[in-house]
């Protein structure tokens, strides 16, 4: 078995193990694979063992990767996640090429997205994403601010407003890996209680996912762990 594909079953056996003591169902976890650095043969090979959703940062890296696939294996029916920071210039690509993304913090870029998004495809599946911990520094709309921004993407015509999306900082144990994670949820069950219907929460990475689990994940976004080490040298 290659690494990879071992790796995606030990993540996998580790999702399993964790739902069980939090009383969850498995199936109602799913595994993001993040790919950004690694190339369509790590792709490829994930998608052999049985991946079906990968998940991007860098659009011209996501879109290059994508075509070198389809050359390769135009049989792959893969799904795409943008986890990225977005810039309003760069949403079209992202709206003809993602069928999901979980990065979305400002209204501007939420319209773009919904007027770009060809009328051939579905409509495009939304995370807003959260400044949870609220540090200056990431990107994220604030708690306070997520209820108006939530209304406003739920009306939008070619997008389906799924759930939040946050990455907290770090922290040095599980216990407090879950507070912000636990923050999330109450934060969608607030918006459910408002009359959205929200279905996702996109929260935990390698070194939180257990944390994220415990406190409701429905996607956890997992690069390390499945593809090992990045090197940022692109
Ligand atoms: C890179 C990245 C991940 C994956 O992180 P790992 O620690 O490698 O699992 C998840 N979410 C976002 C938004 C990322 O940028």
């Amino acid at each position: 078995m290659s690494p990879i594909s071992q790796n995606l079953q030990a993540v996998q056996a580790r999702i399993a193990a964790v739902t069980q003591s939090a009383l969850r169902d498995p199936q109602t976890v799913r595994l993001l694979a993040v790919s950004k650095t690694f190339g369509p043969e790590a792709v490829i090979e994930a998608a052999e063992a049985g991946q079906r959703a990968f998940g991007e940062n860098y659009l011209q890296e996501a879109v290059d990767k994508m075509a070198a696939i389809k050359a390769i294996r135009p049989d792959l029916s893969l799904e795409w996640h943008f986890i990225g920071p977005i810039q309003s210039n760069k949403t079209r690509p992202i709206a003809e090429h993602f069928d999901w993304v979980h990065s979305v913090d400002r209204e501007k870029i939420a319209q773009r997205l919904s007027e770009q998004r060809p009328p051939h495809l579905p409509p495009l599946n939304i995370c807003l994403q959260v400044n949870i911990s609220g540090e200056d520094t990431k990107s994220g709309v604030a708690p306070e601010e997520v209820a108006a921004l939530a209304k406003a993407v739920a009306g939008l015509p070619r997008l389906q407003l799924r759930g939040l999306m946050a990455i907290p900082e770090p922290a040095e144990n599980e216990a407090r890996q879950r507070e912000p994670f636990s923050k999330l949820r109450l934060l969608q069950e607030q918006l459910n209680k408002e009359g959205l219907a929200l279905d996702t929460l996109s929260m935990g990475m390698s070194a939180d996912m257990d944390a994220a689990i415990a406190e409701g994940a429905t996607i956890v976004r997992v690069g390390t762990a499945i593809f090992g080490q990045r090197t940022y040298a692109r």
